[in-house]
This record gives C-alpha cells, structure tokens and sequence, in this order.
C-alpha cells in the first residue's frame, strides 16, 4: 500500500468535518474497494482516525462515518519575534489547544533563546498533560530571510548577534523532536490556508505585519515557495516620494513607514504621546506602538491621522503587490496589524478601489485575518502537520 495513498485518504478525512465513509472515499480517490478498506484498517489501528456512527442510505447496508480523532496527535509552533515569544499546541484537528506568550525583554543570545525556546516548550506540553509521544514535532516561524534547507536564521532584523544560527539544528537537539523553520509570513499564509477550503482556486496574498513586515503568496490552493523560500521580501518596496530613510538607502521604503518603531518615534517627535522611546527595547515600542492605537480608538485625531497616513504608505506598496499578482484577495494579520487594523482596512479599501489594474476584471477583496495575533505560531505548527499528514512525493511520514 502506497504512503502516498494513505496520506491522500487522511488529507481528505482530515478536511471533511462530517467525516467520510469507505464508499464516498473510494469515489473521491479512485482507489479500489480493498485499498480503501487496508488504508482505513491502517489509520483506525494507528489511531488517527475513528469509526463515528452510521450513515442510513436507501439502498444497502448502512455506512460507517470514519472521522480524524482530533486528540491522537498534536504539533507544536513558536513565533520567534524579536519583542515575543509565542507558543501553541495544535491537535490533527488544527485546533489551538494550549498557548503560551513569553515577552523577551531584551534580545538575547542565540544559545540563550534556544534554551528559553526549549524549556517554554516543554512546559506548553507538561501544562497540558499531552504525551509527549504524540507529539509530531515543532515548527518554528522566524523573520526572514532564512536559509531553508540549513534551516538557519540569516541576519533577521532587529536581533543582534544572530548573523547566521542554525536554530532547526539546535532545537531539534534540544528537545529531541523533529524542527521545520519557515518565515513568519510563510507560516501566517500556511494558517490562513489551513482555515479555509482546500480549494485549488485560492489566489490570495498574505501580508504579515510584525516588528517588520513580510508577504506571503497563495496561488491554487498551495503556498508558492520561490527557489530558497523567501518569496515575499516586500520591505523594501516604495511607498512614493518622500518618506523616512530606509538603511537601505533610498526614501519611503515601506517598512521604515510602516514599522511600530517608527510610528512611535514619529508620535513622539509629535508630542501625541510621551518621549523618550529607546529604539532597541521592542517590548517597550510594543506596548507604545498599542498605546497609540487606543489612543486613535478613543477619537484621538492626531493619532488616528498618523495611522491613516501610515495606511496610505502601506497602500502604494499593496497596489504593487496585488498588481504583479492577480490574486482574488490580500489578507493582513500579524501583532502590529491586530490593534490597527480595522483602521488601515478603511484607508486600503479607499485608496485601492480605482487603482487596481485588474479592478475592472474582478473584485479584490481586502480583508484582515481572522486567527489573531498567534497566526504565525499557528501556523508554524500546522506545517508540521502538513508535513507530516499531507500527500507529496515524500508521503506520510508517520508510523
Ligand atoms: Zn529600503
């Protein structure tokens, strides 16, 4: 029996909620009768799946629902952000069962934060007295760019000292599991993903707004890759004329306009809230940056201007994006999305609704996501599971 077809019969149990019986998965794989009875033997034996009642059919003996069993199997995922750590357990089910959030008061070593991601993962597990066995493995969502097939962090934004660390490697020898290391907004699209149908005409962009900001792109229903999985390094787009000096050199780029450190900074400069900000204390810029955006949700003007002017930067650079894509929607999420993000959604939507090459064709839908602010923890663990559950080349993976 082929793993592949194995994972082709789960893939489909797994996404269907009412379940499935042998005859409705024998018309939907093609396989034969006795095929489909030795995979679901195999599944039920490995406790993957479960026999859920009895469906009554006109004609013939009635047909047992084979269902996932939600709580056989689990993956773990942590969001590796410069100011947070965040941690979820996720069942086959790919439903959140257990969070945690460590804030990171200052950026620490790499061999300190693999410790601290170790021990943080351990307690996620022991918290909710899940053996430890049924544990598939962690998937670690970290800024980009990364070295995928090394799964190494290469110079990620704002944490010091991480030139190069090879954090799949040293996690995995921590903790023993198996470790996938992805971009952060890799990760959120894989969740978005996750969470609607498994469809072949989703087309959409994911665009993830953390300390920095990232896309993602979805095209037929699979999360595009690029040659060394970096799709997505919009940072540096423009945002037009003028703006705030990027390290890069030029003018206006778009994460120097849209970055919570600047928008603090800039809220600062003025006089909207009160000075210093320490540029290197994240946490701090944090909790600044959700200040402001309270302050803008309790009708403060000059707040709310400062984040719609940061909402039309952000548009110039979506134009571009949705442009060269032709996607049916953009998505948004992210932490520094979440307490903006209603407000950025009215400006985007204004600002984009004449100006998309392909407005007169069809509608692109502007919309923020609805997982939250763990998006990329969720869905660093539910690539764990898509590894591990979903038919490829390299099959089912689990025995
Ligand atoms: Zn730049």
């Amino acid at each position: 029996m082929s793993a592949f077809n194995q994972a082709v019969v789960l893939d489909l149990v797994r996404r269907s909620e009412a379940g499935l019986s042998r005859v409705e998965l024998i018309g939907a794989t093609g396989l034969s009768t006795q095929t489909v009875s030795n995979i679901a033997r195999r599944l039920l034996d490995l406790g993957l799946i479960r026999e859920s009642g009895k469906v009554h059919v006109p004609q013939g003996k009635p047909r047992t629902t084979l269902t996932i069993d939600p709580s056989s199997r689990y993956a773990v995922g942590a969001h590796l952000d410069p100011s947070m750590l965040t941690f979820v357990l996720l069942d086959l089910a790919g439903t959140v069962v257990h969070r945690r959030h460590v804030p990171v008061e200052a950026v620490a070593s790499p061999d300190e934060t693999v410790a601290r991601l170790a021990s943080a993962i351990e307690e996620l597990i022991s918290e909710t007295g899940i053996p430890r066995t049924l544990v598939l493995g962690v998937g670690i969502a970290a800024p980009g760019p990364i070295e995928f097939d090394q799964g190494a962090v290469v110079g990620p934004p704002m944490l010091t000292g991480w030139e190069r660390v090879e954090l799949r490697e040293s996690l995995g020898k921590a903790t023993g599991f198996n470790v996938f290391l992805d971009k952060d907004s890799t990760a959120a699209a894989h969740a978005e993903l996750w969470v609607r149908e498994k469809r072949s005409d989703q087309n959409f962009a994911f665009i993830y707004l953390g300390s920095g900001i990232g896309a993602a792109v979805v095209m037929n229903g699979e999360v595009v890759r690029g040659s060394s999985n970096n799709v997505g390094e919009i940072g540096h787009f423009s945002t037009g004329e003028g703006g705030r000096l990027c390290s890069c050199g030029r003018m206006g780029c778009l994460g120097v306009s849209v970055m919570p450190v600047q928008l603090v900074r800039e809220a600062v400069t003025e006089g909207i809230i009160a000075g210093p900000v320490e540029d290197t204390d994240l946490l701090l810029i944090t909790g600044r940056f959700r200040d402001l955006a309270a302050l803008a949700d309790a009708g403060d003007e000059r707040a709310d201007a400062l984040f719609r002017a940061a909402g039309a930067r952000l548009a110039r650079a979506v134009e571009d994006v949705a442009n060269l894509l032709d996607v049916d929607g953009i998505v948004f999420g992210g932490p520094s999305w979440s307490p903006v993000g209603s407000r950025y959604l009215e400006v985007l939507r204004a600002a984009l609704s004449t100006r998309l090459a392909m407005g007169m064709i069809h509608e692109v839908e502007l919309a923020g996501s609805v997982l939250g602010e763990d998006i990329a923890a969720v869905g660093a663990a539910s690539i764990v599971l898509d590894h591990v559950l979903a038919p490829r080349s390299g099959g089912l993976l689990l025995e």
